[in-house]
């Protein structure tokens, strides 16, 4: 797929594209390392890691389960959590990508190599050298890598999941969704994952219409936060954190101008 001109729109990438198209290596080499190729750091990288932490450090974020949906080839937005949920699901559509993230979780020879990521966390967190603790404590958490689909009203279908005390989701629903009706029925369909009263924890970018790597360009759903918030409302769901940070990704790889934080709770449902 070739890129469009500036001022076409990158036309919707479904799932299909993702399972044909998506490197996991090549997304990981062009997105998560700590500093890119001409020594500059990846503040993105480092600003959603913040948020991360900030999140997870809130009042009751804490329980038994937690399910990350559209995990996608990574675990950054792991490393905060497990430190406060004692088993994780992880959850994406793209068979390729989960294996990459099984080949991390396995220990495989050709893995991506997470440490300056986790060793960023564990400053934050306080030590550095926990990093290896880290990294163990999030192995043995991660108890299943399964396929979904947060289109599908039940997402994990045909195997039902218990509902999970909290649910995190990074950079998914606005690359999933090829309009604004199918974000709002993805964010009713992910709450299904949750018990009433847990936590959902989001990473969105706002204002983006395409990310790009390895010469291959997916769609993204253009939001505001304004838009965001209200579709989560609607969800079912009380907003409680919401914090806008600017994007800063000045290397052309997506046009995001800006990252949503957000953290909501679950209502419960109005009994008849
Ligand atoms: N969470 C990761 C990956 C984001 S990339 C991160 O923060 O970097 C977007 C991910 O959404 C990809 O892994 C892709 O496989 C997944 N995806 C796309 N459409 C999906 C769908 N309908 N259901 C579930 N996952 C989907």
């Amino acid at each position: 797929m070739a890129l469009g001109g500036m001022n076409t729109p990158a036309a919707f990438t479904g799932t299909e594209v993702y399972q044909r198209s998506f490197n996991p290596g090549e997304y990981l080499r062009a997105f998560y390392t700590l500093s890119n190729s001409q020594g500059q750091p990846n503040t993105f990288l480092m600003q959603n890691l913040r948020s991360l932490w900030k999140m997870f450090s809130l009042e009751g974020l804490r329980g038994e389960t937690l399910i990350d949906v559209g995990c996608g080839p990574t675990i950054y937005q792991l490393l905060s959590a497990c430190e406060h949920f004692q088993e994780i699901i992880a959850l994406d559509y793209t068979d390729q990508n989960r294996r990459e993230l099984e080949k991390w979780l396995k220990k495989e020879a050709g893995a991506f190599n997470w440490r300056p990521v986790v060793e960023y966390v564990c400053e934050l967190e306080g030590d550095k050298e926990k990093w290896a603790e880290k990294e163990e404590k999030l192995r043995q958490k991660v108890r299943q890598v399964l396929k979904c689909d947060v289109t599908k009203a039940n997402p994990t279908d045909p195997v039902s999941l218990p509902p999970a005390d909290c649910v995190v989701s990074t950079l998914c629903l606005e690359a999933a969704c090829k309009d604004l009706a199918t974000f709002r029925s993805a964010l009713r369909n992910v709450g299904t994952l949750l018990k009433p009263g847990g936590h959902l924890v989001m990473v969105t970018v706002l204002r983006e219409t395409y990310y790009a790597f390895n010469n291959m360009v997916f769609s993204c759903l253009h939001l505001e936060k304004n838009v965001v918030e209200e579709a989560v409302e609607g969800a079912g769901f009380d907003v409680m954190f919401s914090e806008v940070q600017p994007c800063l990704l000045g290397d052309g790889s997506a046009d995001c101008e800006a990252v949503l934080s957000l953290v909501a709770r679950r209502r419960a449902p109005i009994s008849g």
